[in-house]
């Protein structure tokens, strides 16, 4: 029969796939106890009730321990690390952010929002991910427009289904090194799909925390125009999220622009900054037409007290590019829509602590299984 500290060596072996340490240096291991018939009771300690990886601990556990002398039997237990145990082992993690969902190891979640369709909010979106990948940071984009998902197609990817993990976990597709994850992967092409409120919370909860994003300097968010519906399951689950607004340079854009604002900071989400899109077209010869108006980002900007983070004009490139599958900022970086995404870009780093990572605060029970299917969807756990 093994002794105690044989069994906790045997454990070291065991490692915590998400925060990739050994259970043992992470006080994880709540109780060793070995009986006469050789017998060995492993109790684990999570670090929250829904966790996905347990079946990976039952084989790990199960594995390191029977290969010791002595051992008939393993069982493989569990329960949850309290929150004082959760703090010592942010301690134990030099501060890291706790797995304690997808998000984790996501340093900043940026939510770009506008205040209706049109504006270029995706298009800003694909785009100043691009601009970041480019500058070095690990980003991603979760596509959240459930009425004009186009992210996909503005990364040249088709309607393939994103792999799942061992651990069931969604794996986001990658393009041009940004990872991307989109409602419109599990959309049948053409399906006209009812959005309600409830619907719309399960989807973002999932792809939120069952979607392995790994390590990100950014996510990108792209949200349907208006946000009334998600801005409520944004605030629950990404308590630390900040939002981008996009508008157009006219005054009523700028005035529908400024309700997306007022609901992120009725549930207490902070917005930093605007990004004026359509500023402008300038002709071949130089002549520039402000064919939607002037100074409506500067506007909503100063009324919001954050700074305007870009002007970016109208180009051909940059709607040309998007159809292509090929963001502009990656294939035509001096194209000056993409010049001023790139600055955009930069304004957005410079207000952005990337090297913490957040801890996200995910509802204590996550519906992690639970399959969200309206008519002509459906989730890789169905
Ligand atoms: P939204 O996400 O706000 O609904 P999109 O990003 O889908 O808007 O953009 C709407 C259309 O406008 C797309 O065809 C896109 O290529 C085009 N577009 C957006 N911004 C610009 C721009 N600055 N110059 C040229 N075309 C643009």
């Amino acid at each position: 029969m093994p002794s105690n500290e044989q069994v906790l060596k045997a454990l070291e072996a065991v490692i915590d796939p998400e925060i990739r340490k050994n259970v043992v240096d992470l006080g994880m291991v709540r109780s060793v106890e070995i009986a006469e018939s050789g017998t060995v009771d492993v109790k684990i300690s999570l670090t929250t009730p829904g966790c996905p990886i347990k079946d990976h601990f039952v084989d790990a556990v199960t594995e390191a321990v029977s290969a010791l002398e002595g051992v008939s039997t393993v069982n493989v237990s569990f329960d949850v690390l309290t929150d004082p145990e959760k703090q010592k082992l942010m301690q134990r993690l030099g501060g890291a952010a706790l797995p304690d969902g997808s998000l984790a190891a996501v340093a900043n979640v940026i939510c770009v929002g506008s205040g209706k369709g049109g504006v270029g909010k995706s298009t800003l979106t694909a785009n100043l991910a691009a601009a970041l990948a480019s500058e070095g940071k690990k980003v991603g984009i979760l596509d959240a427009d459930v009425w004009g998902y186009s992210i996909p197609r503005m990364y040249g990817l088709g309607a393939t289904r994103p792999p799942v993990s061992p651990e069931r976990k969604i794996l986001p597709l990658e393009s041009y090194g940004v990872k991307v994850m989109s409602i419109g992967f599990f959309v049948e092409e053409d399906a006209a799909v009812v959005w309600r409120g409830p619907m719309l919370h399960k989807a973002l909860t999932q792809f939120l925390q069952d979607v392995e994003w790994g390590e990100l300097d950014f996510l990108l968010v792209d949200l349907p125009p208006g946000t009334g519906d998600v801005s409520m399951t944004l605030s629950q689950l990404l308590p630390q999220a900040r939002f981008v607004i996009v508008t157009t340079p006219q005054d009523t854009a700028q005035k529908v622009a400024r309700r997306a604002a007022e609901m992120a900071h009725k549930v207490n989400l902070e917005v930093i900054g605007v990004v004026e899109n359509m500023a402008g077209f300038t002709t071949p010869s130089g002549e520039r037409f402000p064919i939607f108006g002037e100074g409506g980002g500067e506007a909503l900007a100063d009324e919001l007290d954050v700074p305007l983070l870009g002007k970016v004009p109208i180009t051909m490139p940059l709607r040309a590019q998007s159809d292509a599958g090929q963001p502009l900022v990656f294939e035509n970086p001096d194209d000056p829509a993409a010049q001023a995404i790139r600055r955009a870009a930069r304004g957005l780093v410079a207000l952005c602590p990337t090297e913490l990572p957040m801890l996200a605060s995910i509802a204590p029970e996550p519906p992690a299984l639970e399959v969200i299917k309206p008519s002509g969807m459906s989730l890789p756990m169905a």
